[in-house]
């Protein structure tokens, strides 16, 4: 696969390589991590056919709903402009039966999924993580995708139970999958600085193989462009790489592109406002052929806005995510906009020459 814009030889081997599903080493990854937009450009154009080899011209998009049960939390990292304090009259924490009524909804309009999160309450424990499981459980079949390692790391500290013990009881009561977020840039040098009290890179990393031993999958994402470098960027994938190695446990990689605006850390003037449309594109096709043993790349739709989502269909993702329905987290961060149609999925995906499916959460057609 020649790319149409001349690279030196040690790209043009790298994208050779990555092209015959060889493995990139460390150094390559951040080479790929560090091209020049031109050099990107041709990496960009590599990763799309990579791409369309491995799904044979197919992309996929999912129906589901966003659902956040509260804004409450004792956290405050710099890159959230969603957390209220208790006392704010923003502040809300939705009921078991009040969740179960939006999962009903949803399922009435067609999805086959709700991916349920929330802020660190200070007054719920696993008891409630446990209720709303019933109560979804209980009304619909919808697939139950919630709680990132950070709430799981909540709710077992807030009842005393180990890590393990919460996530058996979780799937026990229905808990079908997690979304692998509070990652953010897993180097804990970038987090003492974005999220000081957010769990280690480690306890992330133990709660993801946790899962994925217990037979629970997840996602992996990455939230990009605020102060972390390349060589960051690097230490995240690698991380994901070899997890995915030892447990192949991860459906997806999601790199999410810092929604800055409302955000504390862009008051304060902290990091770099996001990452620019030259970077996006950089990440992702270096995402596509450094993390060999993903198959799906998602690009996420509510993060780079729908025209460049659209275009990292060609460049390496092959999958747009869901339709929403109600987003919460970036729109309170900046965003305009909160739900995707199927039908403006499947246009978005066609008119970039791929065949539109629709997936459940576990990528089965
Ligand atoms: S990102 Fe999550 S844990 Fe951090 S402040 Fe926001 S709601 Fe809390």
């Amino acid at each position: 696969m020649r790319p149409p814009v001349v690279v030196d030889a040690e790209l043009e081997e790298i994208l050779a390589r990555a092209s015959e599903g060889r493995r990139l080493t460390r150094e390559e990854g951040l080479r790929l991590l560090k091209t020049s937009p031109e050099e990107t450009l041709a990496v960009a154009y590599v990763a799309g056919r990579i791409a369309r080899q491995l799904t044979g011209g197919i992309a996929t998009y999912v129906v589901n709903r966003n659902i956040n049960f509260t804004n409450i939390c004792i956290n405050s990292c710099g890159f959230c402009a969603f957390r209220q304090k208790p006392t704010s009259r923003l502040a809300y924490l939705l009921s078991p039966e009040e969740i179960a009524n939006k999962a009903r909804e949803a399922e009435a309009a067609g999805a086959t999924e709700v991916c349920i999160q929330g802020g660190l309450h200070p007054e719920i424990d696993l008891e409630y993580y446990l209720s709303l499981l019933d109560a979804v459980k209980g009304s619909t079949s919808l697939h139950i995708h919630a709680f990132s390692p950070m709430e799981i790391s909540h709710s077992s500290r807030q009842s005393g139970v180990s890590i393990k013990e919460a996530l058996r009881l979780l799937k026990d009561h229905g808990l079908g999958s997690i979304p692998g977020t509070a990652a953010e840039i897993l180097d804990d040098n970038v987090r003492h600085i974005i999220c000081p009290t957010k769990l280690s890179t480690e306890e992330w990393v133990e709660i993801i193989k946790t899962s994925h031993r217990l037979g629970i999958p997840t996602t992996a994402t990455m939230l990009y462009g605020h102060i972390e470098e390349a060589r960051h960027q690097l230490n995240h994938l690698e991380i994901l790489r070899d997890i995915q190695d030892s447990t192949e446990g991860f459906t997806e990689f999601v790199p999410l592109s810092f929604i800055h605006q409302n955000t504390p850390m862009h008051r304060s003037g902290l990091g770099r406002g996001g990452a620019t449309g030259i970077e996006d594109l950089r990440l992702f096709a270096a995402s596509r052929m450094y993390l060999d043993n993903f198959r799906n790349l998602q690009a996420s739709w509510i993060k780079l806005g729908p025209k460049l989502a659209q275009l990292m269909l060609c460049f390496g993702a092959n999958d747009l995510g869901g339709t929403l329905m109600e987003e919460n987290i970036s729109r309170c961060a900046g965003v305009n906009r909160e739900m995707l149609t199927k039908a403006d999925l499947e246009r978005m995906i066609r008119e970039v020459g791929l065949k539109p499916i629709q997936r459940d959460t576990l990528y089965n057609i």
